[in-house]
């Protein structure tokens, strides 16, 4: 039996098909820069942490060597006789492995317990860090290890960087111990269908849809379009999309062309940006344009602004840790009926 890692699982959570290209065709994979950036910001914020929860550099890393995973392991054991800090800490049981980001020591009446601690660069404990904790806890009590709880930390979106490379208070604890430790037989279940998906032949036969970009943007996106059928006219161009019914025909019964979606199931403005596209003709609303600019005279001033998202900025002034940044943004300016002067700031 092949041992899963806490990623595959949650892979397989998402899609089994995702889990299967996974395993089988990796090369396949392409992480949007959205992803690679995530993935940074990820490794930021793990290096922080350690910083936060072992101030006096006390702990000790689990360093994976050439992929030896079971040196890791050993090593892990090592340490656990130990009562430091680790960081990385590496478990397998019941089929799975999985890493630890922290544990901490417990002393209690002479006994040593261990809290772990799962890191996220987000600023809210998501549904599928639930997940993710039920995995840990399961592995890492399935191997032996006296687990006292388990919690997640998270960026405070209240922190305010204060400069000077001090980031007490910016991660945030919440205790997830009772529903990962409740969760013990779902993990089971996961792992014994993830290993069920490992052992077929070829991918599964599952079609793109909403689970290919919840919770995770897959990697394997393109690769799975590029085997379909491709809509002239996407659904996905339709806006809002928010009725029960509609997402219904889409998700379940595989529509892919807004040209295949009945009229009555859209809603005004659906109906318009359908029959625009599918008939190749533009709608401007020159009644509705001309009456919201009637109050305004030129010169006319219009202003584009684009941002980035940073979770941690490392700008020397009070600013709030999760915050976004203006990255650039440009203005026309229309003097009168004909003229239109540009300008553009990015930075
Ligand atoms: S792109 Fe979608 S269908 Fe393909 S593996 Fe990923 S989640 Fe599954």
């Amino acid at each position: 039996m092949r041992i899963l890692s806490k990623s595959k699982l949650l892979a397989y959570r998402q899609c089994p098909k995702r889990l299967w290209l996974e395993i089988y065709r990796p090369d396949l994979r392409e992480d949007s820069a959205a992803t690679q950036a995530a993935f940074k910001v990820g490794h930021q914020v793990g290096e922080i942490a350690r910083r936060l929860y072992d101030p006096k550099d006390e702990g000790a890393l689990v360093e994976l060597q050439k992929d030896d995973l079971q040196a890791a392991f050993s090593h892990t054991t090592e340490l656990l006789r130990s009562s430091r800090p680790i960081f990385e800490a590496g478990f397998a049981s019941g089929g799975a492995m999985a890493f630890a980001d922290i544990m901490l020591p417990l002393r209690k009446q002479g006994h040593v317990s261990w809290r772990m601690v799962e890191v996220k660069s987000s600023t809210s404990v998501k549904d599928y860090y639930r997940d993710d904790t039920a995995i840990q806890a399961f592995v890492a009590r399935g191997a032996g290890v006296p687990l006292d709880s388990i919690a997640i930390a998270h960026i405070d979106r209240e922190w305010v960087y204060a400069g000077a490379e001090k980031y007490e208070g910016l991660l945030k604890e919440r205790d997830l111990t009772e529903e990962a430790f409740g969760r013990q037989d779902e993990v089971k279940t996961w792992i014994s269908e993830s290993q069920n998906v490992v052992a077929l032949a070829d991918e599964p036969r599952i079609a793109t849809g909403r689970q290919c970009g919840d919770p995770y943007e897959c990697g394997f996106l393109e690769y799975c379009r590029s085997k379909e059928k491709q809509a002239k006219y996407p659904v996905s161009w339709l806006p809002r999309m928010q009725s029960r019914q509609l997402r219904s025909l889409i998700e379940e019964r595989g529509v892919k062309d807004m040209g295949d979606v009945p009229d009555d199931l859209l809603k005004e403005r659906q109906r318009r940006v359908k029959a625009h596209t599918v008939a190749g003709t533009v709608f401007f609303d020159a009644e509705g344009a001309k009456s919201s600019l009637q109050d305004y005279e030129p010169p006319a001033y219009f202003l584009d602004f684009e941002t980035i998202y940073f979770l941690i900025t490392h700008i020397r002034q009070p600013i709030l840790g999760a915050c976004m940044a203006l990255a650039g943004f440009s203005t026309r300016r229309r003097r009168d009926e004909g003229s239109c002067l540009r300008a553009c700031i990015c930075g």
